[in-house]
């Protein structure tokens, strides 16, 4: 049974990842336009109204933004905590149906598995998640402060991962942002940088990961060839020279594919490492 994914966007302008696995197809965040993201998963040869699910990982913009309309125009059911479905005003929306998913719930869309894990982020319940189909399975994290122990024995089993790799600690400090977001980003509850991601790289992985994609740069805080380098030296340093480390760009990526153990990635993906 494969697995495989698809990032529609990435970063501020907004984040949505398409996964299909196990009979189902789900779109996790929707921080883009409908009418955005309904192109870019017809542009995948994806129908919008084939998904089985949206689900929302915070109420944030970058994560929310398109979600109830895009629920509403296509028919299909949206899914999140309701902490995220009471922050985002979904109950205003003419949405065809809500699923409130707790932390550390799993669900079943089809033969999909799709598990709610909590993470720390400036949100009223904001969550990672990972979905398996038969013995293959992604870690999907963005928004996050820290790394939790939760979220990380959580990645760890996975065979690919996509992390939010969001700034670099210099560039945030010397950049444009005013001291109040500065702060709020290099919080507990803000978001990961680097050296955070680097962390997880070299501690965090069990034998099985063999693809980690960076995810959610910071278009003014960080720079791809930043975030790739420490990832890539992190790696070194847990000998774990046999995973291979993609960068989501914001308009995203080709398909990438799961396998249990390993996973390959395409010719589009493989070229981006060179930017
Ligand atoms: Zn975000
Ligand atoms: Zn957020």
């Amino acid at each position: 049974m494969s697995l495989r994914f698809r990032v529609l966007g990435s970063g501020s302008g907004g984040n949505a990842t398409l996964v299909e696995g196990g009979g189902a197809r789900v779109l996790l965040d929707a921080g883009l336009g409908p009418r955005q993201l309904a192109e870019r998963l017809v542009s995948a040869g994806v129908d919008p109204a084939s998904l089985d699910a949206v689900l929302v990982s915070h109420e944030h913009g970058d994560h929310a933004r398109g979600a109830a309309a895009f629920s509403a125009k296509w028919g299909v059911p949206l899914s999140g905590t309701r902490g995220t479905f009471e922050a985002a005003g979904f109950a205003r929306a003419p949405l065809p149906a809500f699923e409130a998913i707790a932390p550390g719930e799993t669900r079943t869309l089809r033969r999909l598995s799709v598990r709610a894990v909590a993470v720390p982020h400036d949100a009223a319940s904001p969550l990672a998640f990972v979905l398996s189909a038969g013995a293959s399975s992604l870690g999907h994290a963005t928004d996050l402060g820290h790394l939790s122990r939760g979220l990380v024995e959580a990645l760890r089993p996975c065979d690919a991962l996509l992390v939010e790799s969001n700034y670099d600690p210099a560039m945030l400090r010397d950049g444009p942002y005013p001291w109040s977001l500065k702060e709020r980003i290099l919080g507990p509850f803000g978001h990961l940088s680097n050296g955070d991601v680097g962390r997880l790289l070299e501690k965090g992985l069990s034998g099985v990961c063999r693809l980690v994609v960076l995810a959610h740069l910071s278009q003014k805080n960080n720079h791809p060839e930043l975030a790739l380098q420490a990832a890539e030296e992190a790696l070194d340093r847990g000998g774990r020279r046999g995973v291979r480390v993609a960068l989501a760009p914001p308009e995203g990526t080709g398909w990438i594919a799961v396998r249990a153990g390993g996973a390959a990635v395409g010719r589009r993906e493989g070229q981006l490492r060179l930017f």
